[in-house]
């Protein structure tokens, strides 16, 4: 049966808006000078044998202020401009008149490690700030040890989720290359102040980002409200969560963002298709946070984005609707049809890991071995997209609302 909530409405709009500014985000943060071609790539590795150079650049910043400092060069472009990789895992790029020096340095690129990235966050955020680490995470928190501790747990079990689902001979995944952070402001306020300077007017509607720029999640105190005393258990914390289902949602999100963009699911600088990133992390953002692992359900029907698509597909789903989200990331971007179009990912990643796994890790890997910086036309989204799955994209598509309908009985 189909039917529409209100409420439910509001707040699937209140969480796709939110994940709407992020993709703002990284295209904004990706979006390198005209000047800028890709030349060379280099891929940074923790294996001793195959860890590319240290290099110490020199080079003006945006405010014009000159600024040294050590990484890995991902990108060297004819003209002489670079992407640099940093020991924290951001990406930075100078163009060659930002450029006044390139240093080849005796030794490899490692990240940084758990003392440096410490200090380097404690100097960064300042008094109020904590570093928790946890396996694979660097949490650097205001919202107290219990909250942190709480949020570790959450993404070093859905870290453990992830690889457990996609880890394959013939998919094999790594570990991340550079530190995996998540940044956690004490409440919204404090984190609207932050998110505002890098989203603008975007930051009002959101709940957290991730950002390939940075490689970071900036993230808040989901339990801390106006006038309510602060979750003192871990069981206060999940009965408090369990009030706002959506926001947790966006946390799982983002984290799984983070986690497929280090772990070799994709890669950070290269054409990434957004129904594909998107498709991955509404695949995993349902929580059951009833059950100790908190994943029981993976693999289920999304029950927020299957109702949109259903609406979808019954009133404004147009015949080349599959053709235009494999060729172009343009309904994201478009207010009118984001909420449509994040639907579909879900709808269609989900038809396609449940129907055609093989193929689309197959997909998958193509995607994560495309060059640094190298934007594929719509054309060229499609073919590739065709070079795996066949040519005949009709029959595909009746195949893909014939399984939806079946699973949204
Ligand atoms: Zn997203």
């Amino acid at each position: 049966m189909i039917w529409r909530d209100y409420r439910s409405d509001a707040l699937i709009r209140q969480a796709a808006t939110t994940v709407c500014t992020l993709l703002v985000v990284l295209c904004n943060c990706l979006a390198l000078p005209e000047t800028l071609s890709a030349q060379t790539s280099v891929r940074p590795s923790s294996s001793e044998e195959t860890a590319p150079p240290l290099y110490e650049f020199t080079f003006l910043d945006e405010q014009k202020q000159e600024q040294t400092l050590k990484g890995a060069l991902i990108v060297e472009a004819r003209d002489g401009g670079v992407v640099m990789q940093t020991r924290d895992g951001r990406l930075l790029t100078a163009t060659p008149e930002q450029l006044k020096a390139k240093r080849r340095l005796e030794e490899p690129f490692t990240p940084l490690g758990k003392a440096e990235l410490t200090e380097q966050l404690t100097r960064e955020f300042g008094p109020g700030f904590e570093v928790t680490q946890t396996k694979h995470f660097t949490i650097c928190s205001q919202a107290g040890k219990r909250y942190s501790q709480w949020c570790g747990y959450l993404f070093e079990r859905l870290y453990k989720v992830l690889h457990n689902y996609w880890d394959s001979k013939e998919l094999p995944l790594h570990e991340p290359e550079v530190p995996l952070i998540a940044v956690i402001f004490k409440d919204r306020a404090a984190f609207e102040a932050y998110a505002s300077q890098i989203l603008g007017e975007g930051a009002a509607g959101t709940h957290g980002f991730y950002s390939i720029q940075s490689n970071r999640m900036v993230l808040y105190d989901l339990t801390a409200a106006p006038g309510e005393r602060p979750a003192f258990t871990d069981a206060d914390i999940i009965r408090k969560l369990r009030k706002s289902p959506f926001n947790i949602a966006t946390v799982i999100h983002e984290c799984t963002h983070q986690i497929a963009f280090n772990v070799g699911l994709h890669t950070r600088f290269a054409d990434n298709p957004l129904w594909l990133t998107e498709g991955m992390a509404t695949y995993f953002e349902t929580p059951d946070l009833g059950n100790k692992t908190g994943w029981r359900t993976v693999g289920r029907p999304n029950p927020w984005r299957i109702r949109q698509f259903v609406d979808y597909a019954r009133s404004r789903r147009k015949a080349d609707s599959l053709q235009t989200l494999i060729a172009s990331d343009q309904r994201f971007q478009d207010a009118e049809t984001v909420l449509d179009t994040y639907a579909e990912a879900w709808a269609f990643s989900y038809f396609l890991i449940k129907t055609h796994r093989k193929q689309y890790e197959e997909y998958l890997r193509l995607i994560a071995a495309r060059k640094p910086l190298i934007w594929a036309t719509p054309e060229e989204r499609l073919q590739v997209f065709q070079s795996v799955f066949g040519d005949d994209l009709d029959r595909l598509n009746q195949e893909f609302l014939n399984y939806m309908r079946q699973i949204s009985r």
